[in-house]
């Protein structure tokens, strides 16, 4: 970026006026796209040092020694009994839910991943949708206490960009309606809550190791509880409901992490902490970057806990003269494939937007922050310089927003 503000987009194209952006036919400002959470990826050879074990032993999967590792590994970095890992988030937070018999209601925030939803209809359970906190944008505790009844049997927050949900109240709240309190921590691995480290929290933390993830195993997940009953039964369900060569107690699935997977993670593992700070420098850097941009604000991480800082996720004025989407359009031209996430918002997705189309009347904070937020390509992977660049192109549209504007309705009308 020179003295003036303009991106040089090493080929040379420098937006200085309007027609150098892509959209009007302009040079992208990165030659290929820069997606949001680019996968990081550990020392090489140690995932082929751990290959060749696996390769000697011919034992790739069912229980085997990586993935006996990992979970030991985990469980003392989260500072729990029990890292039961899975084939995916999505699988644990399932197998979880049956482990625990859950019936009738849950309350889940609609601002999340659809995947939570989705394990609940499939179970033919209700997920009720509950709002989020305006100023943290986790699901907010006096909705859900509104939202419970005699059929809630659990309340299951998500630690939105690894940030913790008000755990106190939610659980006091579960307590009160007897239901258990679950966490999806898929994006909240290694980061804390009141210093401690998330995965201890509720009857269990459920964790995504999807390779978009801070920390991952390709796919991959993981529950993490205190609870010795319920990491037997987890164990068990994930592999078809065995206990013991012939013996099969239950309905199972297959739900085991293979040994590939496995050694990704302990390949990752041994790299996190440097990992960490990269992704962290570049929250920092996109911090500074986008510190003086208005109608912008960056969404900023809780000072007093440790997190990998892995999103970057900004909002827009609503009063912008360009919306939300249009920005992200602009972005998408320059090859910044910028995201929405969550919009619309659960709710607003089929099949539940057709199932209880009275959720939305109940949902404002949602509908606010998923019509306004834009998550930037972040995390290890990503440099300083390319969030440097990120911010300079963002800054040039936001101070062009009314010429920008102007000729995008020129563009429209015949
Ligand atoms: C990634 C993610 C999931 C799903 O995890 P998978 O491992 O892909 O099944 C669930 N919830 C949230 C919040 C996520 O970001």
């Amino acid at each position: 970026m020179d003295e003036s503000g303009n991106i040089d987009a090493g080929g040379g194209a420098v937006k200085v006026d309007l027609g150098d952006l892509a959209i009007f036919g302009g040079a992208p400002a990165f030659p290929v796209p820069l997606h949001v959470n680019r996968p990081n990826a550990g020392a090489r050879a140690d995932f082929e040092a751990y290959l060749d074990r696996a390769w000697q032993t011919r034992w790739f999967t069912n229980d085997g020694p990586l993935a006996t590792e990992l979970e030991a590994r985990l469980a003392e970095r989260l500072a729990v009994a029990h890292c039961v890992l899975t084939c995916n988030g999505t699988a644990a937070m399932a197998l979880t839910v049956r482990a625990l018999g859950l019936s009738g209601e849950v309350i889940i925030p609609s601002y999340t991943f659809v995947s939570t939803a989705h394990v609940l209809h499939l179970a033919g359970l209700r997920p009720v949708f509950c709002d989020i906190d305006p100023v943290t944008w986790t699901i907010d505790a006096g909705h859900c206490a509104r939202l419970v009844t005699a059929r809630t049997s659990a309340l299951i927050g998500t630690h939105l960009w690894g940030r913790a949900c008000d755990v106190e109240a939610l659980g006091a709240i579960a307590a009160d309606a007897g239901a258990h309190l679950l966490f999806d921590a898929a994006h909240a691995f290694g980061s804390t809550h009141r210093g401690l480290p998330i995965g201890r929290f509720g009857t269990a933390e459920i964790f995504s190791f999807h390779a978009t993830k801070a920390f991952h195993t390709f796919e991959g997940g993981a529950v993490a509880t205190n609870d010795d009953a319920l990491a037997r039964e987890l164990r068990s369900a994930r592999n078809f409901g065995f206990v013991g060569y012939d013996a099969v107690a239950e309905a199972g699935v297959n739900a085991k992490m293979s040994e590939i997977h496995a050694a990704m993670g302990l390949t990752n593992l041994a790299s996190l902490d440097a990992t960490f700070a990269r992704s962290r420098a570049a929250h920092e850097a996109y911090s500074e970057a986008l510190a003086s941009i208005e109608g912008l604000s960056v969404l900023r991480y809780y000072g007093d806990e440790v997190s990998s800082r892995h999103y970057v996720v900004v909002t827009l004025d609503p009063d912008a003269p360009l919306t939300r989407d249009e920005v992200v359009q602009v972005l998408h031209a320059e090859n910044v494939v910028a995201r929405r996430y969550f919009h619309p918002g659960c709710h607003r997705l089929e099949p539940y937007r057709t199932l209880y189309p009275e959720a939305d009347a109940a949902l404002p904070v949602t509908r606010r922050v998923a019509a306004s937020v834009i998550v930037l390509p972040g995390g290890a992977e990503v440099s300083a310089e390319e969030a440097e660049r990120v911010s300079g192109l963002l800054r040039f549209v936001l101070e062009n927003a009314q010429p920008i504007r102007g000729r995008l309705d020129a563009r429209r009308s015949p």
